[in-house]
């Protein structure tokens, strides 16, 4: 059993007989030059830093169809709004496979692509949306100052509130240590969680207050994390988490498998 500060303690995860579940499949789109001044508070003075991946995930429901969670890096970093670009001088993308790529080495369309979750909307996990133009969009209405505002003509958004319960099905509820989770489906499959405050390492002993608006806010997000990734049947992937690239396989293959055994893995 694990526990947040002064939280309820958490358990296992719901693993019930008639469990629903999903396939995860982790893409790699693209990496950015994280510099150490935008993560950690020591390291303000400093210009070292670290290229780091930028997962995107795709998610097969057997009967609800192909979600991605979020999309990445636009291909060579080309094609975003003016305003990114002091941005993307800082990150140095490197992108010369972007998802649609990665999808079609897979043999999967993004037409076949019917949801698209935006974590949040900055520029390393927004993508490119024009090649998914069935799909509906799925990301939070915050950020009001974002830098990334328009989205194709004719996109489909929904916007989800963790503050309410959205009938018919999309339940609001706690999950493991985080307050908030929002059954995505319906069935227990897949549940997206209330995370603010922008959270790059679990281990961050310090978070660079250039980079959050809510420093506090992303301390408690991260507590919250490290006490998910105590729960034994839990495997935590970050989005920028580099030593994953040679721990998990990715797309094609399925993450299933490897999580089964990581999760065994962390039990000892
Ligand atoms: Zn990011």
């Amino acid at each position: 059993m694990a526990s947040v500060a002064e939280d309820r303690p958490i358990g296992p995860l719901p693993d019930v007989p008639g469990q629903r579940y999903v396939s995860v499949y982790a893409l790699h789109a693209g990496s950015v030059f994280l510099p150490d001044r935008e993560v950690f508070d020591d390291s303000l003075d400093t210009d070292t830093g670290s290229k780091v991946p930028s997962f995107a995930f795709l998610i097969q429901h057997g009967q609800r169809g192909k979600l991605l969670f979020d999309l990445g890096l636009r291909k060579h970093g080309m094609g975003y709004p003016p305003a990114w670009n002091e941005t993307l001088q800082t990150f140095t993308v490197d992108c010369p496979h972007d998802i649609v790529d990665i999808l079609n080495g897979g043999d999967v369309a993004p037409s076949s692509i019917n949801t698209i979750v935006y974590s949040h909307l900055h520029f390393d996990h927004v993508g490119d949306l024009s090649p998914f133009p069935s799909a509906e969009l799925v990301a939070l209405p915050r950020y009001p100052d974002s830098l990334w505002q328009e989205f194709p003509p004719h996109q489909k958004v929904r916007y989800i509130q963790f503050e309410d319960n959205v009938p018919p099905s999309r339940v609001v509820a706690p999950l493991g240590s985080f307050d908030r989770g929002l059954d995505f489906y319906g069935d227990g499959s897949l549940y997206l969680l209330d995370a603010p405050g922008h959270f790059p390492a679990i281990s961050a002993p310090l978070l660079a207050r250039e980079n959050y608006d809510e420093l506090d806010i992303a301390r408690k997000t991260v507590d919250r994390l490290k006490a998910m990734h105590a729960v034994d049947n839990v495997v935590v992937i970050l989005a920028h988490e580099k030593e994953r690239l040679d721990e998990m396989p990715l797309f094609p293959t399925a993450l299933d498998d490897w999580a089964v055994e990581e999760a065994q893995r962390k039990r000892g």
